[in-house]
């Protein structure tokens, strides 16, 4: 299991011309913005969870890290439980 980032789009500002995850992120076609509803999108698969776009979102907190399924893709939210787990892994060793 391993942590990718999961777009909020209630808190994300995309539609209003923020494309700062957009442009930090350090992987090719990995974040877009979906222009269906004008809100950043985060395609799973290819993300490496550097916490990069977190780190640069950090005024809307519209991404946040949670732990995957890496057999079925499934994102597993929850909040606090997504941040226990991601520290459980960085203890884990
Ligand atoms: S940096 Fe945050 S607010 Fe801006 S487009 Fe990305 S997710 Fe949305
Ligand atoms: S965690 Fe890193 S690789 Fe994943 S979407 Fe964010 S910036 Fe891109």
């Amino acid at each position: 299991m391993y942590n990718v980032a999961y777009v909020h789009e209630d808190k994300c500002v995309a539609d209003k011309g923020c494309r700062l995850c957009v442009m930090y992120c350090p992987e090719a076609d990995c974040i877009h913005i979906d222009f269906s509803n004008k809100k950043a999108l985060v395609i799973t698969e290819r993300c490496k969870g550097c916490v990069l776009c977190e780190v640069v979102c950090s005024t809307h907190k519209a991404i946040t890290m949670h732990p995957v399924n890496g057999a079925t893709g499934e994102i597993i939210l929850g909040g606090e439980a997504g941040e226990a787990a991601g520290l459980g892994q960085a203890y884990a060793g």
